[in-house]
């Protein structure tokens, strides 16, 4: 596999200098070092700037309702096992409108990617507060200063029992890739909190993030470990913060445990049978 064979001939229409550009090279990348063919990934796509991605990878791409990536990406791993389904959300979407999938998909632990563009802001819509916005943070839909307690991303996917827990930084690509392919590699919910410059709504977040992101040392070997890492704020780790071993959803399912649905014969369902139970 190369680069190219996962590259569209559509150029991206991101600011110059955003971090989706850094978490499109690093897609791309592990997708090929991982020898995956486009026909073996599926890609889901929220709307907002990440959700843009849809139309520059090169595989088959659904792109979603906003805050409804989650739903259908789960769909598709239940239809047929045996594509790498990955789900790229903005942080408004997922921590805000799709907040009740992500923990949802986290309890049940889908086998699929979740990679969270974390901004800060919600940004397609020129700059509004998120879930992730700090205290106090002036923006056009919070003249006086954000109120609420921005969430933690990470402790939230902790107490939720997600199996593969992550958070990278797009403007350091190799890392990212390297993540990105232990993530896809994961049987199981991998969650992938990406801190991801806006440089045109948030450049105060910007700067401030930089000076604190450091690689972390070893991944931790309990949770409680995993937890404190996860509540520094004078320090942004970043690498896998939690992994462990589960059964996948669709493992757990009776009537796909053996087979995906799409390998399962429909030629024998009576559907006039069925619908006399509903009459
Ligand atoms: Fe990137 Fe922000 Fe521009 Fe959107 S508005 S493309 S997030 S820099």
């Amino acid at each position: 596999m190369t680069n190219e064979q996962y590259t569209t001939k559509i150029t991206p229409t991101w600011c110059p200098g955003c971090g989706n550009f850094g978490i499109l090279a690093a897609l791309i990348q592990a997708l090929t070092q991982l020898e995956l063919s486009p026909q073996q990934v599926a890609i889901v796509t929220d709307v907002g700037c990440s959700g843009n991605m849809a139309d520059f990878v090169n595989t088959g791409v659904l792109h979603a309702l906003h805050g409804r990536a989650l739903p259908p990406a789960a769909g598709i791993k239940l239809a047929n096992h045996d594509l790498k389904v990955i789900a790229i959300i903005g942080d408004g979407g997922c921590y805000g409108e799709g907040m009740t999938h992500l923990i949802s998909l986290m309890r049940g632990n889908h086998d699929i990617t979740a990679i969270i563009h974390n901004n800060g802001l919600y940004s397609l819509t020129t700059g509004q507060a998120a879930p992730t916005t700090p205290k106090g943070q002036i923006t056009k839909s919070t003249p006086e200063g954000v109120i609420e307690e921005p969430i933690n991303p990470l402790t939230l996917a902790l107490s939720n029992q997600a199996t593969f827990i992550a958070r990278g930084y797009s403007m350091n690509v190799p890392h990212f890739t390297e993540l990105l392919v232990q993530a896809i590699k994961h049987a199981g919910f991998s969650f992938i909190d990406a801190l991801q410059p806006c440089v045109t709504f948030n450049k105060k977040l910007l700067a401030e993030q930089e000076k604190k992101i450091q690689v972390l040392a070893q991944k931790p070997k309990t949770k409680q470990e995993a937890w404190q890492l996860a509540e520094q704020t004078d320090q942004l780790g970043i690498g896998i913060f939690w992994q462990e071993q589960r059964p996948a959803y669709h493992q757990e399912v009776a009537t796909l445990k053996q087979q995906s649905l799409i390998k399962q014969p429909i030629d024998k369902i009576n559907i006039a049978e069925l619908l006399k139970e509903f009459i």
